[in-house]
């Protein structure tokens, strides 16, 4: 009996689908064809003969395909034990050409055999990658369930760190503003007064601060996308910052002679060197240079602030940007969490490293814009 082709597990299928009988029909339907051809041919169209003797070749290449080695023996065997007959009683006179028949014979359970063999290994190796495909889907959808656990693990951890955060930094300025009413509800004198009421005011500034930082961070507008002048927004903000820096800060600002007319946002760009010039300037209370300069190549603009200050500690390099993660007195902890908010979303990316001497470099890389945003242009 013919074998059933492998099932998908490896075992051999018991059920035989109507594919296989149609298969082992076809095969035999060419067997006694062929046949028929010979029986029915008179001896002297030998051509014919010669046709019909290479025609047991299909039905014998297309079982072993069907069937693997198996099949091809059987088809090639059953194509022998039909020809055979044939060529004792047509050619038994011609000796030399009934060997050959014989010998075509053996030719058929060669091919069958060989052609069954190769189609084995093909489909074991189909088999395999199927088995493999089906491996790798599951392992995807493992991986995916997984992500997505991290993915809601890590939203609700995040939650926990801004509401910890925040508590924190609403709790020193409400314990100020509290110590300073008990003050005024006991009656203090009138210069203790006015110094408690500028304690409350300036704890009312702060958490203003605080809450507009934290709008900022949380609820992040769209970037409104227009072609700016680099320079110019990089001249402003150190124009604006120097005004407020303590006296001993320097700023200097480099850009390309020919400004790259880059297109961002004009306004969150220019927060972004803002908190970061502005933390630099913080981080040098004995003075120093906080430099700012970019840089224009093929694949984006690179913008880097540096200075020459205290630097931050390695241990805290990777919390920096982090929101609530503060070491001043009365910062918010929010101004890095607003500028790789603000980074990510023109698609670009910032850095922190500390300087080989003193201080610490910023790099901020946006990237080229034209082909992220079909309608964006960029003139340089
Ligand atoms: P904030 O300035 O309100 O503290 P930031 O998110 O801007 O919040 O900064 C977080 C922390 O990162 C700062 O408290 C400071 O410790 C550190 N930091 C940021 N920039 C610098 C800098 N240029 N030099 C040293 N430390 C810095």
């Amino acid at each position: 009996m013919l074998p059933s082709p492998l099932h998908a597990d490896g075992g051999p299928d018991r059920s035989w689908p109507r594919a296989n009988w149609r298969a082992l029909s076809l095969t035999l339907a060419g067997i006694v064809a062929t046949s028929a051809g010979h029986y029915l041919t008179p001896p002297e169209f030998l051509l014919w003969h010669g046709i019909f003797q290479r025609m047991y070749y299909v039905p014998v290449v297309f079982a072993a395909i069907a069937f693997g080695w198996r099949g091809g023996l059987a088809a090639a065997a059953v194509s022998g034990v039909c020809y055979i007959p044939h060529i004792v009683t047509t050619w038994s006179g011609m000796e030399h050409y009934a060997m050959e028949q014989y010998a075509e014979i053996l030719m058929f359970l060669v091919v069958g055999a060989v052609t069954g063999i190769l189609s084995d290994r093909e489909r074991r190796r189909r088999v395999e990658l199927q088995r493999t495909a089906d491996q790798l889907s599951r392992v995807y959808r493992e991986l995916q369930n997984t992500f997505e656990q991290v993915k809601r693990a890590d939203r609700l951890s995040a939650i926990g760190q801004l509401a910890a955060g925040l508590a924190h930094e609403i709790r020193n300025p409400l314990a100020s503003i509290d110590g300073a009413a008990e003050v005024l509800q006991a009656g203090a004198e009138a210069e203790v007064k006015s110094e408690t009421l500028r304690i409350i005011r300036q704890e009312c500034l702060r958490l203003n601060r605080l809450l507009t930082s934290l709008l900022d961070f949380a609820r992040p507008r769209r970037p409104e996308w227009r072609e700016v002048n680099l320079r110019e927004v990089l001249d402003s903000v150190v124009e604006l910052v120097s005004h407020s820096a303590r006296t001993g800060i320097r700023f200097e600002a480099q850009a390309p002679e020919v400004p790259p007319n880059f297109v961002c946002d004009r306004e969150q760009l220019a927060q972004v060197i803002m908190n970061l010039a502005i933390n630099a300037a913080q981080a040098m209370p004995q003075g120093g240079t906080v430099r700012l300069s970019i840089q224009d190549n093929q694949d984006g603009v690179l913008i880097e602030v540096s200075d020459e200050g205290v630097g931050v500690p390695p241990e805290h390099l990777d919390r920096i940007f982090d929101p609530f993660f503060t070491t001043k007195e009365t910062g918010t902890g929010l101004g890095l969490s607003v500028v790789h908010q603000i980074v990510s979303q023109h698609g670009g990316n910032v850095t922190a490293r500390r300087n080989p001497d003193r201080g610490m470099t910023f790099s901020v890389f946006f990237p080229q814009t034209v082909g992220v945003y079909p309608w964006a242009s960029r003139v340089s």
